[in-house]
């Protein structure tokens, strides 16, 4: 192969909008995020081909931005990247990294980057014929257990209903995101006392609130309660709370880089880790941030309520090197699936790894032509 053939020629960043239901096939009301109507899931696709035509696919996390996300990949990362040879996945990251440091080191810069960095591994795993979990040193199985990571309802009959479909889905662990322990009793009367329940509370309370929310909870034996506090990011805070609680607490989704993640663990914060592909600086980034919990004893469950490549990305990093971890399935249906039905469980709740080079398997051109957002693009 000539000397060319690694080099990027192209960066493309795609605008998807896929319709989803929160309450199944059957449909149910519109939720809100952040001010705007959410009954569609944004993915920003970022495919990358090199000069002799090798085609990388990344995600990076695009909920409610994805305009801004597209005009960061093509406007700052795009033209730092393209000429560059897409093996060079770490010197291009922290290339980024500085050089976009002065727009901050969390949130649209760093989900951009992330979306690259997984494109670039794919292509690194499609160059050399391995799967990126061979890549990262090898699977240690082929199948991922999966938790039903249920919609905020805030409703105990409804949250109740989810988790009685997920279970009969074949899930054996579910998430709900609630904030009172009315769902949680439901839930765990309705699952029993083997099914691990967690509860993410997306960084609601005061510790003082939390102390009193989590008191509250724990007789229903919360498996972990997730990012209790705001700011997200005050770690000696989480610490002191998870320490006088009693009960292991999770985060990670709102932190970006392995730096965070130091910061995090030295504190003593958090019982789970939970890096999310599509945020924290790719696949690059996660694997420091393994190797960092690994060593501060502190479990690794990913973020990945999305479907695009990052869902991809994490069902590899859980089968080598987070051997340990479960797979988070956003539970609601989606119109439309970019691989197929990799993104459903099979009857024991687990997930299959795709063992074919890079990601395995390749986004559908049918889904991506049909749900373009075209207004954005
Ligand atoms: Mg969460």
């Amino acid at each position: 192969m000539s000397e060319n053939t690694f080099r990027i020629a192209k960066i493309d960043a795609i605008p998807l909008e896929i319709p989803f239901s929160p309450f199944g096939k059957d449909g149910g009301p519109a939720k809100e995020f952040a001010g705007n109507r959410w009954n569609a899931l944004s993915v920003l696709l970022i495919r990358v081909e090199t000069e002799e035509g090798l085609v990388g696919w990344g995600e990076g996390f695009s909920y409610n931005c994805l305009r801004p996300l597209k005009a960061v990949v093509e406007d700052m990362i795009a033209p730092v990247a393209v000429g560059r040879d897409a093996r060079d996945v770490r010197t291009i990251s922290e290339d980024l990294q500085r050089g976009m440091h002065l727009w901050g080191r969390y949130g649209i810069t760093i989900f951009g980057l992330s979306g690259l960095d997984i494109a670039l591994w794919d292509i690194i795993g499609k160059a050399s014929g391995q799967s990126l979990s061979s890549l990262l040193g090898g699977a240690r199985r082929t199948k991922v257990p999966g938790y039903a990571s249920l919609f905020r309802y805030g409703d105990t009959d409804v949250v109740g209903d989810r988790a009685q479909a997920a279970l009969d889905d074949g899930y054996t662990i579910l998430k709900l995101h609630e904030v009172t322990a009315e769902p949680l009793a439901r839930v765990r009367e309705i699952a029993g006392d083997a099914v691990p329940v967690t509860v993410d509370t997306n960084c609601p309370w005061t510790p003082q609130q939390a102390r009193d929310a989590i008191a509250a909870m724990k007789p229903y034996d919360p498996y972990w309660i997730e990012e209790p506090l705001f700011p997200p990011e005050d770690w000696q805070a989480l610490a002191s709370l998870q320490r006088d609680t009693g009960v292991r607490l999770a985060a990670g989704e709102n932190a970006c880089t392995a730096m965070e993640f130091g910061q995090m663990l030295r504190a003593g914060a958090v019982s789970f880790a939970q890096p999310s592909a599509t945020k924290v600086g790719g696949i690059t980034e996660f694997v420091k941030v393994v190797t960092l919990a690994n060593h501060y004893g502190v479990g690794v469950m990913p973020h990945s309520p999305y479907f695009g490549p990052g869902f991809v990305a994490s069902l590899h990093l859980l089968a080598s090197i987070a051997p340990e971890g479960w797979l988070e399935r956003f539970y609601l249906s989606v119109e439309a699936s970019l691989y197929g039905d990799l993104i459903d469980p099979d009857a024991q709740g687990t997930f299959s790894v795709p063992d074919g080079p890079g990601l395995g398997i390749d986004p559908d051109p049918d889904v991506i032509r049909d749900y373009r957002a075209k207004t954005l693009d």
